[in-house]
């Protein structure tokens, strides 16, 4: 089955003019680093390998960024989608509280690049905020407070007593700078622009249908029969990675989003932080530029018949009746709803490194809510690693960790 990983009417690609078109490849070409995928992870894949002076071509089957990056909610903050004490059956507090700071480099990075580079892609570092309305989860979020605060990360607790926000906020954790939001779309092609100019090619339309193992390395053979030869291959396809390991990679659901018309006045009501609640699955929340809201969650069982209308409705009208309920003085009016693919791991992190059985075949795989700075840890771990230095960190995402 042709399985569709990308559903409805995209925010990102629909209110953005086409940045730039990429060629597709019409001749064989040799590099070190052949990264497959031209959605945010390559892109930024293709940064960091070009930064560190490695040779590198992406290969994109349809257009840069068109596929789970044209849908994702972009609210980047550094802690994970579980609070500590869920994951601690999974993994060890020094390892999830270690995650944490990691989620605070990757987006100390992107604020560093945007700094270098000029903010086109609406940049925005703000505070997150984690919370319930719910008295029985009241200690819950306590507990998440005390870890992080005797941690040393900046946060506040907040409850009824000093809540800003205008929703019943029965226990939160705001953390101070612990967020931020942009345009992934116009990100990726940041990105891609900077690394193109210091010598990354990048084609698109270039499926790649065809893998093999040598000695030497890997050759890769693409739709319209051009060959790639590189040292190393890098899956960078987001959620759909059959086509090259029999691997399984965590959990897939099926996620929403809804965005809203733009909002007059909207910083009174809203604060201008990234908002996370405590549901299961939980809903999030963040605005853009132009004053709009997103709103994403109620996730299901993965759909491979993602085309199901009715199922889907269900889930974008739950989004839309949430955002209502949160903010019932605001005219709500929904403009887009899209959903796709999404996968989770026990431990809520990504995978980064190599295959077990393949030292030529590496992943750069976000999965989690935090895909996109497990993206920029796997750019900046991923190029040293090409270049001989282990990162003391990349044990977190080791692929096969979860081997028997
Ligand atoms: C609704 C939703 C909301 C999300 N919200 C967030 C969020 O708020 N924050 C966050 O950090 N993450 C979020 N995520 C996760 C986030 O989407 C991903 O981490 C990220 O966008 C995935 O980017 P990617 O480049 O890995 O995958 P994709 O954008 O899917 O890119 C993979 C590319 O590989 C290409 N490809 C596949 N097979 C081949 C082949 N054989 N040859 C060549 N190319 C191929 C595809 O065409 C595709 O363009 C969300 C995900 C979803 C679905």
């Amino acid at each position: 089955m042709n399985i569709q990983y990308v559903q409805g009417d995209c925010i990102f690609t629909r209110i953005n003019k086409l940045t730039k078109q990429y060629e597709y490849l019409t001749e064989d070409i040799d590099t070190d680093v052949i990264i497959v995928g031209g959605g945010v992870t390559g892109a930024i894949l293709g940064y960091y390998f070009t930064k560190n002076n490695i040779n590198s071509v992406i290969l994109e089957k349809s257009r840069i960024a068109h596929g789970s990056t044209s849908i994702t909610t972009s609210l980047l903050q550094y802690e994970l989608d579980s609070n500590a004490m869920e994951l601690k059956s999974h993994t060890s507090i020094d390892n999830i509280l270690r995650s944490y700071e990691l989620g605070i480099k990757a987006l100390d990075e992107i604020e560093e690049f945007i700094d270098e580079y000029g903010n086109t892609c609406d940049f925005k570092r703000v505070d997150s905020f984690l919370y319930t309305a719910k008295n029985l989860e009241k200690k819950e979020i306590e507990e998440e407070y005390k870890i992080r605060s005797e941690a040393g990360f900046p946060v506040e607790f907040i409850d009824n007593s000093n809540n800003p926000f205008s929703f019943d906020v029965k226990a939160g954790v705001l953390s101070k700078g612990g967020g931020a939001q942009f345009d992934p779309y116009r990100f990726t092609h940041a990105l891609l622009k900077v690394s193109c100019e210091k010598g990354l090619r990048v084609y698109e339309n270039t499926e790649v249908v065809d893998v093999k193992y040598d000695d030497k390395g890997v050759t890769v053979e693409t739709i319209y029969g051009h060959k790639v030869k590189g040292r190393i291959i890098i899956v960078a396809t987001g959620y759909n990675t059959e086509f090259f390991t029999k691997r399984a990679f965590g959990i897939k659901t099926t996620t929403f989003n809804v965005a809203t018309k733009p909002i007059n006045n909207i910083e009174d009501i809203y604060k201008g932080v990234v908002v996370r609640d405590n549901e299961d699955p939980y809903n999030y929340l963040r605005t853009t530029s132009d004053n709009r809201i997103i709103i994403g969650g109620e996730d299901i069982n993965f759909l491979p018949d993602i085309l199901n209308e009715e199922l889907c409705n269900k889930s974008y009208d739950k989004l839309e009746q949430r955002l209502k309920n949160l903010f019932p003085n605001i005219n709500i009016e929904i403009e887009y709803r899209y959903c796709g693919a999404f996968a989770s791991t026990q431990d809520n992190l990504g995978f980064l490194g190599k295959d077990p059985n393949n030292s030529k075949l590496w992943y750069c795989l976000g999965y989690g809510a935090n895909g996109i700075l497990f993206a920029v840890l796997g750019g900046i771990m991923l190029s040293k690693l090409y270049l001989g230095e282990v990162h003391e960190d990349l044990h977190l995402f080791k692929v096969g960790r979860f081997d028997s």
